[in-house]
């Protein structure tokens, strides 16, 4: 099987999907309720069947090994679990690993039929853990949703359990303990995002909390050992002494892992991107190329290995980010 390399020698294994750029929440560093960025036409959004064709083509042909599927919130994707039914099949067929990361509001009653489906590796998005702090920070008042989804993940066993919180001076810095407190007694384990500058999202400076901050605040109180990790991961993480919980730290400001990487994405319209923060040149499009009978799955997987030879070795400076007005995490999917 061929493997997907860039000029940099780093292995492409794992794929993140965007299955759509909408959202039922507006969260402020995200998908701000005033946001100018243009929603992607309804029909020029992958359909389920050109997803399936690329799941294969990237399993089947070029070596991925892991697919996490992303947004917008994926739930809102109308019909998205029977697509998820039908990833299964080749989740059986070339051993794949699946994971969701989603914002936990529409998932309790969706999460048996998930299990069924082998999409297991869950990451829940919660910033907050004062209900009307989440509802200033996510614009919605869902907050008893997404908790009632993670005691019943949890009641399912849901194994590994992550929860995604995106650090914001001012905003939520002091919760970092509370959230530490939420899950050394579980199974799960509390990620710690650097809060990334996107066009959209009134990132500075100022409301930047980064991942050394968050550890020391961490280790007055607590004591953590750091777990070894495969090269390619990137989130460091950390047992909390005498407790099951984790502690994760996602540092892509402070301190980049762009030297690991081995992800590649596809934008909820079918353009490929070969980095969170890719500014658009090189970049394949999916939608294009799977219409266009003048291409193979052969020709379509040359073309992918080529391009991934355009990926740069790191991705710019926070301030450089700030200016790429055109990329947005809803079309992304993080
Ligand atoms: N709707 C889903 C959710 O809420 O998890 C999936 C999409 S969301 C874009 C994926 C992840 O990106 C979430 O954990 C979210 O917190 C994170 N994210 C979004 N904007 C971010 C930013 N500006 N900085 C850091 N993380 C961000």
């Amino acid at each position: 099987m061929q493997k997907l390399r860039d000029s940099f020698n780093r292995i492409h294994d794992y794929l993140r999907i965007s299955l759509t750029d909408r959202c039922n929440l507006n969260c402020i560093y995200c998908n701000p309720a005033d946001s100018m960025v243009k929603k992607i036409n309804r029909h020029d959004i992958l359909s389920f069947d050109e997803l399936l064709r690329l799941i294969d083509i990237f399993a089947g042909r070029l070596g991925i090994k892991k697919i996490r599927f992303t947004g917008g919130e994926p739930l809102v994707r109308k019909n998205v679990m029977e697509f998820f039914r039908a990833v299964h099949e080749l989740k059986m067929k070339y051993g794949l690993e699946t994971g969701l990361t989603t914002n936990g509001t529409l998932l309790e009653d969706k999460l048996l039929d998930l299990k069924k489906y082998g999409l297991g590796k869950l990451n829940i998005s919660l910033d907050s853990l004062k209900p009307e702090r989440f509802e200033y920070i996510t614009g919605k008042n869902n907050f008893n949703a997404v908790i009632n989804s993670i005691c019943k993940a949890m009641e399912l066993d849901f194994t590994p359990l992550k929860i995604n919180v995106v650090v914001m001076k001012y905003v939520n810095d002091d919760e970092i303990i509370d959230f530490v407190e939420f899950v050394k007694d579980t199974n799960m384990n509390v990620r710690f995002i650097e809060f990334m500058p996107f066009g959209n999202n009134r990132w500075n400076r100022g409301g930047f909390v980064s991942c050394g901050e968050i550890k020391n605040t961490i280790e007055e109180k607590y004591r953590l050992k750091e777990i070894t990790n495969p090269a390619n991961f990137v989130a460091k993480d950390f047992l909390i002494e005498n407790h099951s919980g984790k502690v994760s730290f996602i540092s892509s400001i402070s301190n980049h892992f762009c030297e690991s990487c081995n992800r590649l994405r596809i934008d909820a319209q079918g353009k490929m991107k070969l980095c969170l923060f890719s500014t658009g040149e090189d970049e394949l499009n999916f939608k294009d190329l799977l219409n266009n009978p003048a291409y193979s799955d052969n020709d379509i997987c040359g073309l992918i290995s080529n391009s991934l030879y355009n990926k740069k070795r790191i991705h710019p400076a926070a301030e450089e980010l700030l200016k790429l007005e055109e990329n947005n995490m809803l079309s992304i999917g993080g």
